[in-house]
């Protein structure tokens, strides 16, 4: 049977090749793809400055104050005059315009900025030696998601859609986002909150890009999926009140770490019992949290976890069914429940019509070989709040050094992405923003 389909793959895929090359157009023949080549050609080693700086500047969420102006520094150099950058954006955040020769369509791109709480250990001569307080403790900061890339490849884009603004048929809105892992506890940011704000207002894009780096796709290629994307993310709180007493009399207490040990076991048939299991959702607790002495049954456990989906509906049934399951559990164990739900962000869904064109641009900067349709992933992205405006299309650019089968993950202190990609990154997202213009004439 393997065999059969890997003969049968292979078939297909030289036939694809086959076409490709007989009908498919010329790599780095799109509208502008040669003047684009150039420009970013003669930046490669400003791509990597940038990016450096950045690197070893890291900021957490929602304090992304020296970044921040690190980007309206480099867009004022670029030429963007004052009236262009808005700053102050969902608290940090920075969005430039560019006009090109016409003021509609209107395509927004965007890149995040923030770094996360983890000390670096790359060994590299630009590593974060930063240090910051998150949730009252000093902790290491990096840049360990690629946001500095991110960052690079948008200003990068900047530049070069800046120098050939007469003959960008369209507006572009360059958003360098802030807060993309979520607000620290009692805050609020990221992309819900510059859609709060009406950032997004004036004018209002017609479509929204970004893109991710990938520890998965190798430098010199670039990924994508159509449809669901990234999950819906929501965190839970479960308390699981029972009543307190001495360990060697437990019939005289509630139990509620016996009790939250049932709650855990119970919540594992929620995807396996409770959902179609054709539709990806997971279950997750992550912290359990009670108790102070070896001889005491608490009066209380709590237990803490997130909830991922890729639909709605299954979304909101999976909420309804932990509900009812805590309930019915802890009620059967004369302990009581409260259940808190925190949101963090809907399911992003790559617009398919605008996913499979984003695809047929990238095809055509690397060739059909270096574009991978990649499987959706249980991770969130609040890009997703920018797509409930209008369609968008999220890809990913790859950053494995050639050679390297595993490099360390996202989130990960050793996560170290090859620079090679930063040039691609910038063509890439020229070619998304010319292609989409001119597609889009009106
Ligand atoms: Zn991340
Ligand atoms: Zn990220």
């Amino acid at each position: 049977m393997g065999g059969c389909n890997a003969t049968l793959l292979i078939a297909y895929a030289c036939l694809a090749i086959g076409i490709a090359m007989a009908a498919g157009p010329a790599r780095g023949q799109g509208p502008m793809d040669a003047a684009v080549k150039s420009a970013v050609a003669g930046m490669e080693e400003e791509l990597v400055q940038i990016r450096r700086h950045i690197h070893s500047h890291p900021e957490l969420s929602n304090r992304e104050v020296e970044t921040a102006k690190f980007v309206v520094q480099k867009l004022r150099e670029f030429g963007f005059g004052a009236r262009d950058i808005r700053t102050g954006i969902a608290n940090n955040g920075v969005i430039a315009l560019l006009q090109g020769t016409r003021a509609r369509p209107v395509v927004a791109i965007r890149a995040d900025m923030d770094a996360l709480p983890i000390t670096e250990a790359t060994g590299l001569p630009y590593a974060s030696e930063v240090t910051a307080e998150y949730t009252g403790k000093t902790v290491g900061v990096m840049h360990a998601c690629g946001h500095d890339v991110h960052t690079a490849v948008l200003l990068g884009a900047a530049k070069t859609l800046h120098g050939m603004r007469d003959k960008v048929p369209g507006t572009v809105v360059f958003i360098f986002q802030p807060c993309e892992e979520g607000a620290p506890p009692g805050e609020e940011g990221g992309a819900s909150l510059m859609v709060t704000e009406g950032a997004l207002e004036d004018p209002r894009p017609d479509a929204f890009f970004a893109l991710h780096v990938s520890p998965e796709v190798e430098v010199g290629q670039l990924g994508y999926t159509s449809g669901p994307t990234c999950a819906a993310v929501d965190r839970l709180k479960i308390t699981v009140r029972g009543a307190s007493g001495h360990a060697a009399y437990p019939w005289l207490t509630h139990d509620p770490v016996v009790t939250a040990a049932r709650v855990i076991s119970a919540l594992q048939t929620v995807h396996s019992r409770e959902v179609d299991t054709r539709q990806p959702s997971v279950v997750s607790i992550g912290i359990i949290e009670g108790g102070m002495r070896w001889n005491i049954i608490p009066d209380e456990v709590k237990l803490e976890g997130t909830v991922r989906t890729h639909n709605e509906e299954v979304r909101a049934f999976i909420k309804q069914r932990i509900d009812e399951i805590v309930g019915g559990v802890c009620e059967s164990a004369r302990c009581t429940a409260e259940v808190e739900w925190h949101a963090y962000g809907p399911a992003l869904i790559n617009d398919p019509e605008l996913a499979e064109q984003v695809a047929t641009w990238l095809k055509r900067l690397v060739g059909e070989e270096n574009v991978v349709v990649l499987e959706p992933t249980m991770g969130g992205e609040d890009f997703a709040y920018f797509t409930q405006i209008a369609p968008g299309a999220f890809y990913r650019l790859g950053v494995r050094p050639e050679g390297v089968d595993e490099m360390a993950p996202l989130h990960n202190e050793k996560f170290a992405p090859d620079e090679g990609c930063l040039p691609l990154g910038v063509r890439s997202m020229c070619a998304v923003v010319l292609d989409y213009l001119e597609g889009s004439g009106q």
